[in-house]
């Protein structure tokens, strides 16, 4: 009996290549994880048990007939619920989406079909992708695999829930501030923010237009290498304007010693108020993990990182409110019945449609696009990001990398932060990188020394090295042996293979 927990991406689809077992029956142990082990984590938002049966079936048929399996044939997968996948509902967590249905399927999720995956649902996230917590979601908040009473982050909450749990082997999830990195740190797995334009938005429901990427989610950085090859697959999306062609074999380099290179270290910013001793210590042990293989780890430093929390709560609710504006009824979402204008209708139907973090973004961003406002804060904020993106631009002609947390704390109990502008200030880490359309991505290194809660360390790179940035992420982890592991609690539970 082999367990779906211990198979990585490409174990699944070689076994499968090899006849070891059937794309149907790896269909199978995963729905049968899921349905183990979703009702304590709370992962999913759907489950597409149909689409995953005929997807397992077509690469069976595939491998019958002869053909040459493609490189993720079988593999569980589950998307972030802003994704549309045809034949499901994508409902962004709110009520607002309740009930719609996606009439077409997003590139990012073709991509991966394309790739052979098996599609297993769709994931509960923040609403509207709004948040650090998944605790905003319309419909129920997503517990973290590893303490149930916390949260898995956000807000591809879900989606790192669900790997992290074992239930898929690779998630999607999108990521405007840091919505892939924090909920992989936070839950364990390996999460990538890719460079703004290397995958397409297209069909992913927008929050900041010059922010948003997808990205993958999974246990180790092969996983989320051979998920960033689908991804990149077929090249520049002429659906999305900002799509850019970042076809490569992100594994070619995977391996390559990161002997002689410089990766950056930014001492200021591991002094920051708010910064857990635990996780301080993480991430300077991986500076001594990564110096141990080689690198040489110098001091760089964004100064302008500290203003990266003002100018992007002002920039992503601008963004939120003209994206969200569509949202009003009539063209999409929930739509309030018996008014007798339209005015009254859109009025109603957003008032009831969107949750209070929904409406607190959109009020804000109205009011920062304000005639005399607009010019004093966004302006502003436009500013600023030229800044950060200079900053960037100097530390990256010195180091080939950035080292730095993911997030400022392991994993909090549901609740525990109600003040929004304390979440607001948690984003310290990850929110630069969108500002300035780099590559990013958290890898666990370590299980806290005070909380025993998994801690990632995030590496950045510059925009469109996101193969070489795979390297030092793949370095990383072979340094912290954290690769592979499904949260004790869910191993085993459920989803054997015949
Ligand atoms: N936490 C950030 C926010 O609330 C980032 C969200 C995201 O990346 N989608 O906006």
């Amino acid at each position: 009996m082999t367990s779906l927990d211990t198979l990585t991406a490409r174990q699944i689809a070689a076994g499968i290549a090899a006849g070891d077992f059937t794309a149907t029956e790896v269909a199978h142990a995963a729905l049968d994880a899921i349905s183990a082990r979703d009702a304590s984590t709370q992962a999913f938002l759907q489950v597409s048990e149909n689409l995953a049966l005929e997807a397992a079936a077509k690469t069976d048929a595939a491998r019958a007939a002869g053909e040459s399996l493609p490189p993720l044939a079988g593999v569980p997968v589950a998307f972030k619920d802003n994704m549309n996948l045809l034949g499901t509902r994508t409902t962004c967590a709110s009520r607002m989406l309740e009930t719609y249905e996606s009439a077409y399927t997003a590139t990012c999720v073709q991509r991966m079909l394309d790739a052979g995956a098996t599609p297993l649902g769709k994931l509960n996230m923040d609403e509207f992708a709004f948040g650090s917590t998944t605790d905003s979601s319309a419909f129920h908040p997503t517990n973290n695999p590893w303490d149930i009473t916390r949260v898995p982050g956000g807000s591809s909450g879900g989606s790192a829930a669900a790997v992290a749990s074992g239930q898929v082997t690779l998630a999607l999830g999108s990521d405007t501030g840091g919505s892939i990195r924090q909920p992989a740190s936070l839950c364990g797995v390996v999460g990538m923010k890719p460079s703004y334009g290397a995958v397409s938005r297209y069909g992913v429901v927008a929050f900041g237009s010059s922010l948003d990427q997808a990205g993958p989610l999974g246990r180790s950085v092969e996983d989320v290498a051979l998920a960033m090859n689908a991804l990149t697959a077929g090249g520049r999306d002429r659906l999305d304007a900002t799509s850019q062609n970042c076809a490569q074999d992100h594994l070619a380099h995977l391996e390559d010693p990161i002997e002689g290179r410089a990766v950056g270290i930014i001492p200021a910013l591991l002094e920051a108020e708010g910064l857990a001793s635990e996780v301080r210590t993480a991430i300077l042990d991986a500076a001594d993990k990564l110096a141990s293989a080689g690198a040489h780890i110098v001091e760089v430093d964004l100064p302008n990182m500290a203003s990266s929390i003002a100018a992007y709560y002002v920039l992503a609710p601008c963004e939120a409110f003209s994206n969200l504006a569509r949202f009003d009824g009539v063209r999409y979402g929930y739509q309030e019945p018996r008014c007798t204008t339209l005015a009254e209708q859109s009025s109603l139907s957003r008032a009831h449609g969107f949750g209070p973090e929904a409406k607190r973004r959109q009020m804000l961003g109205a009011y920062l696009l304000s005639s005399g406002v607009y010019e004093k804060y966004y302006l502003a904020a436009q500013k600023v990001r030229t800044l950060i993106t200079a900053d960037y631009q100097r530390a990256f002609a010195q180091v080939d990398a950035i080292l730095m947390p993911a997030s400022p704390t392991v994993a909090w109990e549901h609740g525990a932060i109600s003040d929004p502008a304390a979440l607001y200030l948690a984003d310290v880490f990850t929110i630069s990188n969108n500002i300035a359309g780099n590559c990013g991505i958290s890898v666990p290194v370590c299980l806290g020394a005070d909380s025993g809660l998994p801690i990632g360390a995030q590496l950045q790179g510059p925009a469109f090295a996101d193969a070489q940035l795979l390297t030092f992420a793949r370095a990383l982890e072979r340094a912290c042996h954290m690769e592979g592991i499904v949260a004790p609690a869910f191993a085993g539970k459920g989803g054997e293979l015949a």
